[in-house]
């Protein structure tokens, strides 16, 4: 599968794959352009976005993620600063690690590496975070809004999602069926939550969801975020369908998404791969969250 020099979604040229690969590095890219724009006007004003990230040691994917944003924050403008954690800390030491980035004016942004380890109390240190800095939407009044149908702040992961199926050339959200299969907090709901908002008529599948295969093949749009590498086969895919793999799947070195990609690549009508689907475009929105934050509190 190829992707064409000019459109985010491009169709292959292959013989046997009828899916449009939807490109999230080009998608991503296309963010950065205009996150550094942003950030540059900011600067003119005398004020560099900055963003904490607080991130408990010990989780190598949170790692590496908390690392690629700082690393791609850098050339556009903005300062990320990671603020690492010992594996052993308690919910207090989260706490109060939130509340220094909270009452440090020079940062106006925040973002705790989820997920947190099991013992920790999630919701208390959610609830420690300023909703104006929480540019990961895991405040619980970011949380509301969203039911309310709203966003201010969404999870990254959750907007990257949105933010493909609002590309050029990806059919309207407005009346489709879609099937979000996972329901966690941090990408199941608030997916399930956006496409509402967007006028899509949206399932929620789980693990105790029966008949999840007949479920699925009824989305027009099938988001898979269920963290078990090649979960979605063929036989659960509609014809044509949109699916948007979130999966981040640590197989043997390398990531693999929740979708068995080229059998599934065959039946739907645009596609995510995994490298280079929801990934790079969830960095590339937490970078324009970032700069949003800074905007905002001016
Ligand atoms: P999670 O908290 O483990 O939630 C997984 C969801 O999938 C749960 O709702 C679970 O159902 C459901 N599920 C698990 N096994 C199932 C099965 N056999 N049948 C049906 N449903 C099943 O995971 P998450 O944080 O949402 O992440 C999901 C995936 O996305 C992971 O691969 C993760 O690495 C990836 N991810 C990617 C990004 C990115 O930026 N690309 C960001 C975050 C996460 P129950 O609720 O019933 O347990």
């Amino acid at each position: 599968m190829r992707s064409d020099s000019e459109h985010a979604a491009s169709k292959d040229a292959g013989p046997d794959v009828s899916a449009i690969l939807l490109d999230g590095r080009r998608i991503a890219a296309g963010i950065r352009d205009q996150v550094k724009f942003r950030a540059l006007k900011l600067r003119e004003r005398d004020l560099t976005p900055k963003c904490a990230v607080v991130l408990i040691e010990g989780d190598e994917p949170g790692r590496l993620y908390a690392e690629q944003i700082a690393k791609s924050a850098l050339p556009l403008g903005l300062d990320v600063e990671i603020r690492s954690l010992p594996p052993a800390a308690t919910t207090d030491d989260v706490v109060r690690a939130v509340a220094a980035v909270v009452d440090d004016t020079s940062i106006q942004a925040l973002m705790v590496q989820r997920p947190l380890p099991s013992g920790l109390d999630a919701e208390r240190i959610a609830e420690e975070i300023d909703p104006r800095k929480d540019v990961d939407g895991a405040h619980p009044y970011n949380q509301g809004l969203l039911m309310a149908g709203e966003t201010f702040f969404a999870p990254a992961t959750a907007a990257a999602v949105m933010e493909l199926l609002r590309q050029p050339g990806v059919p309207t959200l407005d009346g489709a069926r879609a099937v979000v299969l996972g329901r966690s907090a941090v990408v199941g709901r608030p997916v399930a939550l956006m496409l509402v908002a967007a006028n899509a008529t949206v399932t929620i599948c789980h693990s105790r969801t029966k008949n999840l295969a007949e479920v699925a093949r009824e989305g027009e749009i099938l988001v898979a975020a269920v963290g078990h590498p090649k979960f979605v086969t063929a036989n659960q895919v509609r014809q044509g369908a949109t699916v948007i793999d979130v999966g981040t799947n640590y197989v043997d070195g390398r990531f693999v998404g929740d979708v068995d990609f080229e059998p599934v690549s065959k039946v739907a009508g645009l596609i995510t791969p995994v490298p280079g689907g929801v990934g790079p475009v969830t960095t590339a929105v937490l970078l324009r969250s970032i700069v949003e934050a800074a905007e905002r509190s001016r």
